[in-house]
């Protein structure tokens, strides 16, 4: 069947390392043009704006959007009043009153929307889901603890309202916790480190029930951690490398050294939805960060230079 085209929205680092790369390699979807004020990708057609794209491919049926939250749903809402598909990048929006009014658009559409949350998509993620299906959680604990230089080299907007500071790297790990436990948590409690020059969290550290809890931080230089540590009577399982790695009771169990699986499992997912014409959008990893900010208590930390 022939490849369905796409247009990529926002060339910066998320789509030049990931979404690229993933849709060079697959079979369900062509990079048809970009938008960007200022990136670039070899031989595909580039446009500035969201409306000269779509003006000039009315052949183009999806768009995913690879821009920072702030500014990501106007041009979502562009897309879909102009009839087209549209995947979204984590965290879906900035607010999640707009996730929903995006959802309403695509369904008076008879869209798709999809919220995407690559780390789902990591090797580990399916079989932890398995293997916690009937087991009773007694404790969990994530540790989530990376280098912001090295991941967000000079993005300021991260530090900007909206851009949701430590929580960007985080919510990943709520979108893994919120897809393996058996049953939902909700957020008891929260604190909060903000550098005194900044608008975001550098660090935070979440209290829910059930006893799970979760310790993020965007100062750690070296080894990088991206751990979750879920207790049960029948034994501890452990999902390392982003959800990628699999061990229960200390011993490798399943999945892969590797991240590079996610995005083309994103991609591949995207065509099963537009084939059926349904939308995945799960906002409860955003729902937990939303009470995190407002239930969180401030602590101030120092200033943050990148
Ligand atoms: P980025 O490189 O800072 O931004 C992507 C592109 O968006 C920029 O190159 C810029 O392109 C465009 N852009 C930025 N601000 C804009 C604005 N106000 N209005 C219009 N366009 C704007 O960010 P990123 O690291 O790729 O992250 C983008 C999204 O992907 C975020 O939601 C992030 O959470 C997610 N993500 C990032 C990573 C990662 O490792 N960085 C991993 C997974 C997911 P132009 O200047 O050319 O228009």
């Amino acid at each position: 069947m022939a490849r369905q085209k796409v247009a990529l929205v926002g060339i910066g680092k998320i789509a030049l390392d990931q979404h690229v790369p993933a849709l060079a390699a697959s079979p369900d979807w062509e990079l048809a043009a970009t938008v960007s004020r200022h990136g670039r990708v070899d031989s595909v057609p580039a446009y500035e704006t969201l409306g000269a794209m779509l003006a000039a491919h009315p052949e183009i049926g999806m768009v995913s959007l690879c821009l920072p939250p702030v500014p990501r749903f106007d041009y979502a809402a562009e897309a879909l009043r102009a009839g087209r598909h549209v995947m979204l990048e984590k965290p879906p929006g900035a607010t999640l009153a707009e996730v929903h009014h995006l959802q309403s658009l695509a369904a008076g559409q008879g869209l798709t929307l999809f919220a995407t949350w690559h780390s789902r998509m990591a090797h580990a993620v399916a079989p932890a889901k398995a293997w916690l299906a009937d087991k009773t959680i007694t404790r969990a604990t994530i540790t989530w603890r990376e280098d912001v230089r090295k991941w967000h080299p000079g993005q300021d907007w991260v530090f900007e309202p909206g851009g949701m500071g430590v929580f960007d790297p985080g919510i990943n790990a709520l979108s893994i916790l919120t897809e393996i436990l058996p049953a939902p948590v909700h957020l008891l409690g929260a604190e909060l480190e903000f550098p005194a020059n900044r608008q975001t969290p550098i660090a935070a550290r979440l209290r829910f029930t059930d006893n799970v809890a979760a310790d993020f931080d965007w100062r750690q230089e070296g080894p990088q951690t991206w751990d979750i540590v879920v207790e049960t009577p029948s034994g501890t399982l452990a999902l390392r490398m982003g959800g990628n790695v699999l061990e229960i009771d200390g011993n490798v169990a399943g999945g892969e050294h590797t991240i590079m699986g996610e995005y083309p499992a994103l991609y591949a997912h995207m065509a099963t939805l537009v084939r059926q014409r349904i939308s995945d959008v799960d906002l409860a990893p955003m729902i937990h960060v939303a009470d995190a900010l407002t239930l969180g208590r401030r602590i101030p930390a120092a200033p943050f230079e990148f």
